[in-house]
Order: structure tokens, then C-alpha cells, then sequence
């Protein structure tokens, strides 16, 4: 049995959220949620009901999303602060890890934060073209332990999820949230993760 972490990015975001935790729920599949704080601040009810599904994780992805490379340790804290405090007040929860904005991070950075940073070994790049087609013809890559980098702002992810789930189910995948999907490895001294088998504590390579 293959598995397979899918995480959104930016939310919550109105529509394109819904429609997502919409396929989600009703086909029952896990999958994680990396909170924009301002945007559950703007959305609190959709997050609550992300929550009140029972069936999704939520990491922290920064209050504004800025570049943690471009801002001083003390900014880096506050910006982690924040979103803690709200998804913590709507889901009853802290995130146990972060979703660095734009994967950027570097050792100082982990060490500053301190927690699991999960960045991702697919990307549907929805960002980049704003192709539903283009988004499943991604996917077609997909790995056993692969983390899949999806934005639920994105019109694009947002029609393709059901047949990126369609084609995931057809290869034998079983979907798992981030913390389903890493166990134990995310008790250990943090690091970036890339995927359930590959991690570091630099960051990605660029
Ligand atoms: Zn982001």
C-alpha cells in the first residue's frame, strides 16, 4: 500500500476552500491544512468546520506569509505567535509544525522555530499556470510518501482535486495527513521534511 500527504496552502480562503473540504469530507480522505493566520482571522468559520470534520491536520504557514529568510529572528517568532494563537482559538489545537511560505528556511531558521518545518516533494504548481489539467498531469508523478503541495485559494486545485483523488485511489494510494504520514519522525529534534523518507535541517536547496 502506497501513501500520500495532501496539504493546502493560504486558506482559508472562501469558495475554493469550501469547495475543497466539500470533496474532501464527503469522500472521506485526510489531508492537511497549512493556516494563512490572517485569513482564518478574515474565515474563522470555514476553518471551524475544517475542525469540526474530525478528519484534517493544521500547521501553522505564518500570520502575514512573509519570507522567514527576509525577516529578524524576533519577527520570525511573532509571525509563528499569532497564527498559534488563532487556530489554536478556533480548532482548539496549536499546530504541531509549519509550512515555511515559498519552502524558504535555512538551519538558523529551524532553530529559531524549533519545530517540524514541512515542505513538500510535489507541487501541483497551480500557482504558476492555473491549470486544473495541469495540476492532475502533476500529480501523474506521485511517489509512495510523497508531500503534495496544493493551495486551496487556487481555483485551479480546487477543480482538480477530484480527479487527482480519482487517479491517487486507481494507483492504490492511502491518504494521510502530515502527522499520520511522518509518525514518530516528528518527535525527533525538528527538521525540514520533504517527504515521509527525506528530510534535513537546512532547508531546500536553491
Ligand atoms: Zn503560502
Amino acid at each position: 500500500m502506497k501513501e500520500i500527504a495532501l496539504t493546502f496552502d493560504d486558506g482559508p480562503w472562501g469558495e475554493t476552500t469550501l469547495q475543497i473540504l466539500d470533496e474532501l469530507i464527503q469522500r472521506q480522505i485526510p489531508a492537511t491544512f497549512m493556516i494563512w493566520g490572517e485569513h482564518a482571522l478574515q474565515y474563522p468559520n470555514i476553518l471551524k468546520r475544517a475542525a469540526e470534520a474530525k478528519l484534517f491536520a493544521f500547521g501553522n504557514h505564518t500570520y502575514s506569509h512573509p519570507s522567514l529568510l527576509t525577516i529578524p529572528r524576533k519577527e520570525i517568532l511573532s509571525e509563528i505567535k499569532k497564527t498559534d494563537e488563532i487556530v489554536k482559538k478556533i480548532t482548539g489545537e496549536i499546530p504541531r509544525f509549519i509550512r515555511p511560505p515559498f519552502g524558504d528556511g535555512n538551519l538558523e531558521t529551524l532553530q529559531i522555530i524549533n519545530r517540524p518545518m514541512i515542505c513538500w516533494s510535489l507541487d501541483t504548481e497551480s500557482w504558476q499556470h492555473h491549470e486544473a489539467k495541469l495540476c492532475l498531469e502533476k500529480v501523474r508523478a506521485a511517489k509512495d510518501g510523497d508531500i503534495v503541495l496544493m493551495h486551496d485559494f487556487q481555483a485551479a486545485d480546487a477543480k482538480a482535486l477530484p480527479a487527482i483523488i480519482d487517479f491517487l485511489q486507481q494507483e492504490d494510494y492511502v491518504f494521510k495527513t502530515i502527522p499520520d504520514l511522518l509518525g514518530n519522525q516528528l518527535s525527533d529534534e525538528p527538521f525540514y521534511y520533504y517527504s515521509r523518507d527525506s528530510r534535513n535541517n537546512v532547508g531546500f536547496k536553491k
